[in-house]
């Protein structure tokens, strides 16, 4: 069945290839086409593929990944892809994993980025971040990373802006903003232009740069890969609780590399995992002790382009993931691996916590925003999901856990003098991903 026989031609080929098989008539094998037509496993060989022909070039090595991870029925072997090209996503940081996993999604083909980042590069970010090169040392790191992912993928719609998000307030702006619909002129000439099907439609929601209007639109997922300031997940989660906008985050913590997938009003929120880890960690400490005395870290992150890399394609998979479907992930989780257990895969999964302060039934803004959320995002509210049990292995030394908005944070002080802002360790960071940088 792959577009160059009949229907008889097919039967007759099953019937040959299974001489043995009992009872197996004509009518059975045309039935189990029909079947398999009908639930939407049979793609049309014939189908006009609905990109110009420069991007079927340009993703025909990913489309078939797609095609093979992607479990359920499909139009076109292309419906992936076209969710992706209508994708809008807010990135937050642009440096290791930020770097690594804007490259990735640019490269895949992601509808629109915009990327905020307030630092500029500096010679000992380049040893993990792959957007900078020695001609970018002291540029605002927004505008060298623009101009290489502009010249990566030149369909992509890329902006970014030099900004610090400094609360919670920062981000629900940026959030609220949605992608700039700015219209951008190629930052690199384009090829000689690939014959274009006179029918070759856009995807849902994307029009050409050209065609862009006036007004921004929403974003589909916030990508965070910033490790500062100390509670910016925390803000994340709360922001995109409220706005009911799917978010990933990721980072290391030496040779740890995890990330999280987080859906609004689906499984456990960025806090209940939180919550769970310390509740699991069990550390045993005296009442008001600091985490700190049980688990000091590093004044500074270590990192290099391997745990770059590893966590910002750990990154890019979660965004994927979620942008196309595939593979189909149940959100709530943080999945990783330590590399000096290489073996040992990394997951952290549990329920969502009825108590929650950000999530839960209990809280003021409670079940109402949560069912929205739920809704928006493809689950009724209050479903369960499926939560396996904490399955943990591979684990470094417990560290510090988070702590409420707003509040003071004494380990700054214990950063060596000079050392670039986006070089700062996180060492409260509970998911024990300490950096992003
Ligand atoms: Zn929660």
């Amino acid at each position: 069945m792959d577009g160059t026989r009949e229907p008889a031609a097919v039967v007759d080929a099953v019937l040959r290839a299974h001489p043995g098989l009992p009872g197996l008539t004509d009518e059975d094998t045309r039935q189990a086409m029909a079947d398999l037509l009908d639930a939407g496993f049979v793609e049309d060989a014939g189908a006009p593929v609905p990109v110009s022909g420069r991007e079927r070039v340009r993703y025909s090595r990913g489309v078939p990944l797609l095609r093979w991870m992607d479990l359920g029925p499909r139009a076109t072997p292309w419906d992936a892809q076209l969710r992706l090209l209508s994708a809008r996503v807010l990135l937050i940081g642009v440096g290791g994993t930020g770097g690594h996993a804007a490259q990735s999604l640019v490269a895949s083909g992601v509808g629109r980025l915009h990327c905020v980042d307030p630092d500029v590069v500096e010679l000992s970010n380049l040893n993990r971040q792959p957007l900078f090169r020695e001609s970018d040392l002291g540029r605002p790191k927004v505008e060298a990373a623009l101009g290489t992912l502009r010249a990566l993928n030149s369909d992509v719609t890329v902006t970014g802006e030099r900004r610090e998000v400094r609360g919670p307030e920062d981000l629900a702006e940026l959030v609220r903003s949605g992608a700039p619909a700015v219209p951008r002129p190629p930052a690199v000439p384009r090829p000689p232009a690939a014959p274009r099907p006179p029918a070759a439609p856009r995807p849902l929601g994307v029009p050409a740069t050209s065609e862009l209007p006036g007004a921004s639109e929403p974003y589909d997922l916030l990508v965070l890969a910033a490790d500062r300031p100390d509670d910016i997940r925390r803000w994340a989660n709360r922001v995109c609780l409220a706005a009911g906008l799917p978010w990933v985050d990721a980072g290391y913590r030496g040779p740890l590399v995890t990330a999280g997938i987080h859906v609004p009003g689906r499984g456990a929120c960025w806090e209940c995992l939180r919550a769970a880890e310390v509740a699991r960690r069990d550390l045993r400490l005296a009442p008001g002790q600091d985490e700190e005395a049980a688990s000091p870290h590093l004044p500074w992150n270590p990192a290099s382009a391997v745990t770059a890399g590893l966590s910002g394609g750990l990154l890019a998979h979660a965004a994927l993931a979620l942008l196309t479907g595939v593979p189909a992930l149940d959100p709530g989780f943080r999945f990783g691996m330590n590399l000096m257990l290489p073996g040992d895969p990394v997951l952290e999964r549990s329920p969502r916590r009825p108590d929650c302060p950000a999530c839960g039934d209990d809280r003021p803004t409670g079940g109402r925003a949560g069912s929205q959320a739920a809704e928006r995002n493809g689950g009724p509210p209050g479903e369960p999901t499926r939560e396996p049990p904490p399955e943990r292995t591979g684990e470094p030394p417990a560290e510090r856990t988070g702590k409420p908005p707003g509040e003071p944070s004494p380990e700054r002080t214990g950063e060596p003098p000079g050392e670039p802002a986006g070089e700062r360790a996180e060492g409260r960071s509970w998911n024990r991903a300490g950096g992003q940088g």
